[in-house]
């Protein structure tokens, strides 16, 4: 899923201190699972501006409300009568529901809650962690379901580097990581698929990944063609 985290409450403060009707609009699905963006925080957001403009002395109408995925038109248009009533929304979706509700209402001004961080999941209750960075050709089949791209810190489809320490990667810091390709060493040794090990991969065709501009794929089978 997509993983998000809200933006401190100081910097949401200034971005909004120039607008007195504040919507601030939540979305159900990923940001909500990783508690970052859902309808409660929405509410704790609202609630945060509240008070700070009374602290200010600064009168501001401000209501929360949450939508089932703000990255679809069909949930976001229930939102069309609202939206005339305020003068900008503090959405706490992810970076594309964002531009979705610029791209449904542009006469809006439309404000990021959150900073959208990566794809992941939460490996156990607060923590949260990288596995796929979209690149468009995906090689678990190969590495039996762990990614290189994203659990290799130098993205290396042939590894390890030599650098690895006890499992961890060379550039561990002050917080530890996994080396990738330990992972992966250990995941083939229990499948009995070692032999993968001595493969060497040819380079990949990042053509697919993020790095040419941003993607689209195109459904001719399920397009809807008008006027026919
Ligand atoms: S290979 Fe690509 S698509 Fe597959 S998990 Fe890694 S980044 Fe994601
Ligand atoms: S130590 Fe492991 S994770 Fe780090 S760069 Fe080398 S192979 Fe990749």
């Amino acid at each position: 899923m997509i993983i998000g985290e809200r933006k401190p409450l100081e910097e949401v403060f200034d971005r909004t201190s120039s607008f007195n009707k504040i919507l601030v609009l939540g979305c159900e699905t990923c940001v909500a699972v990783c508690l970052a963006g859902g309808k409660k925080e929405a509410e704790e957001t609202a609630e945060a501006i509240s008070l700070h403009r009374k602290k200010e002395n600064q009168p501001v109408e401000v209501k929360a409300e949450s939508v089932q995925r703000q990255c679809e038109f069909e949930f976001i248009d229930e939102f069309k009568d609202l939206m005339n009533d305020y003068d900008v929304v503090l959405s706490l979706a992810c970076g594309v529901g964002v531009q979705t509700m610029v791209d449904r209402y542009p006469e809006k001004i439309v404000l990021p809650g959150l900073n959208t961080t990566f794809l992941g999941y939460p490996l156990e209750q607060g923590v949260w962690m990288e596995n796929c960075q979209a690149c468009g050709d995906c090689v678990l089949d190969k590495t039996h379901g762990i990614c290189p791209i994203t659990r290799c810190t130098k993205s290396m489809l042939n590894g390890p580097c030599g650098g690895s320490s006890e499992g961890k990667c060379e550039i561990s810091g002050d917080i530890e990581i996994e080396c990738g390709w330990h992972l992966i060493h250990e995941r083939l040794k229990a499948l009995g698929k070692l032999d993968y090990m001595e493969e060497v991969e040819p380079p990949k065709n990042w053509s697919t990944s993020f790095h040419g501009g941003p993607r689209k794929i195109v459904r001719e089978d399920v397009k809807i063609v008008r006027g026919e």
